[in-house]
């Protein structure tokens, strides 16, 4: 998700799964291309216990049964006055069983033409030659938090999936499989994605190109682009990128309305990167270089940032926005700068602290947050990364490199004590953190940031 190329809202909240005892779904997904019929038989084992009495599932998909893992029938509701969440029911079963398995069965419409009235990463879209359902759209049952409202965002998974009318298959995080049926499996929790389509499939040193036929330099470019970003990850991260990069190119279902407005949408499902756009042409800027490459670099670094804040690291709580997103604008303003040059990255900075500073409604300070929804979009996108910077200009670049390592192998940091801690064991004393807060952080203030951050660019 990213500010240059706006993602649909994601679900409002996730709850937690890490890689520890993921949740793991398993089971048999049927699709088709030409009638848009959908089946599932899906079981899903590990639940954590505040998702274990709910489960969300697109609208448009009829419950057949629920059972548990030994085929009894367990009760459900949401028949009648179902529960909603955005584009999904939810289901409400009284006596959670250990293993929860549901069968399903929906019809969506088809649109050859694209000519859909609207898409969006909710939509289970077929567009007459492909498939594809993001983790939005709840085309897997996903476990619901009744209480917090929020849905498991991620889990393992082991299905074995075919598509009638599919020249190849893409789960997120697994390989694309040239067919029509295929089993994919993940011990690493991912948010579910699907993809079955007719078009071409791309690999290079680094990336995957998926649906689009690219030349072979606009591929390189990318695939040199993404390689560079992972190099300077991996020595500032102290660990690898172990996951490529999967770029999509969806036709929205509603294409020919986007071409008319000559808008183009993308979202990302690390590591999937689906753009309605030409993924040929992210290559061809990239190749080009200038300023429209600088962009094409920040937005691929920031979702390679979700490598770690997102896939190794997922904190469940308050501070879920800042850690997930302000933590992956960081690394890629920091990607920039290496890459692109300081000039670069203070334009981009510069574009952050506009943002800010436009934002009208007062912003929570970070040491006051004790609510996920105070860090909206303008705050964990823009202010909490110009806050992370100015943590940096306080304690030096060592230090803060500390404090991403810490944020990444810290678990459960709930409360700004949490984060002290964390600032603590990268060796920033209690009196640099308290410098920082009075002089940045309290009061939600954003003179500290935007005030340098103008001041350099001369503006
Ligand atoms: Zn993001």
């Amino acid at each position: 998700m990213s500010a240059l190329l706006p993602a649909a809202a994601g679900a409002q909240g996730q709850a937690a799964s890490g890689g520890n005892g993921a949740m793991k779904t398993s089971g048999t997904v049927r699709v088709s291309l030409a009638t848009g019929r959908v089946e599932g038989r899906v079981c899903i084992a590990d639940r954590p216990a505040e998702v274990a009495g709910a489960f969300a599932l697109n609208a448009g998909l009829n419950v057949a049964r629920v059972t548990d893992g030994d085929g009894k029938a367990v009760a459900f509701d949401g028949w009648y006055d179902p529960g909603i969440n955005g584009e999904a029911r939810v289901y409400t079963v009284s006596a959670a069983p250990a293993v929860l398995c549901v069968e399903y069965v929906g019809a969506y419409p088809v649109y050859p033409a694209h000519d859909a009235p609207d898409d969006f990463k909710g939509v289970m879209a077929f567009n007459g030659d492909s498939a594809r359902f993001a983790e939005q759209s709840a085309w897997l049952p996903l476990p619901f938090d009744n209480k917090a409202k929020a849905r498991a965002g991620t889990m393992a998974y082991a299905l074995d999936v075919s598509c009638e009318g599919c020249r190849f298959l893409y789960m997120n995080g697994s390989a694309a499989i040239i067919g029509d049926h295929g089993r994919f499996s993940s011990a690493t929790a991912r948010p579910p994605l699907l993809f079955g389509g007719k078009g071409p499939i791309t690999k290079t040193a680094n990336v995957t190109i998926l649906n689009e036929t690219v030349a072979p330099a606009q591929a390189d470019a990318l695939s040199a682009a993404v390689g560079q970003v992972a190099s300077y990850y991996r020595d500032y991260m102290g660990a690898p990128v172990a996951d490529q990069p999967t770029f999509l190119r969806m036709v929205a279902a509603n294409q020919v309305k986007r071409d008319r407005e000559g808008s183009e949408w993308a979202f990302a499902t690390w590591p999937t990167i689906a753009m309605s756009g030409s993924v040929g042409r992210v290559g061809a800027t990239l190749q080009a270089g200038g300023q429209a490459r600088d962009g094409r670099i920040a937005y691929i670094a920031h979702e390679m940032g979700h490598y770690y804040f997102g896939t190794l690291a997922r904190s469940p709580g308050p501070y879920f926005w800042f850690m997930l997103e302000s933590t992956a604008e960081f690394l890629s303003i920091k990607a920039l700068r290496a890459l692109g040059g300081e000039a670069a990255a203070q334009r981009h900075i510069a574009g952050l602290a506009a943002e800010v500073n436009g934002h009208t409604q007062p912003f929570v300070a970070l040491d006051k947050i004790t609510d996920g929804a105070s860090i909206g979009g303008t705050y964990r996108y823009h202010y909490g990364p110009l806050l992370l910077l100015s943590l940096e200009r306080q304690v030096g670049e060592a230090k803060m490199r500390a404090f991403l390592r810490g944020l990444l192998s810290a678990r459960n940091v709930r409360t700004w004590a949490d984060l002290q801690g964390v600032a603590a064991r990268a060796g920033i004393d209690d009196a640099a953190w308290e410098r920082w807060r009075s002089t940045c952080v309290a009061d939600g203030r954003r003179v500290c940031q935007s005030q340098d951050s103008l001041g350099k660019t001369g503006r």
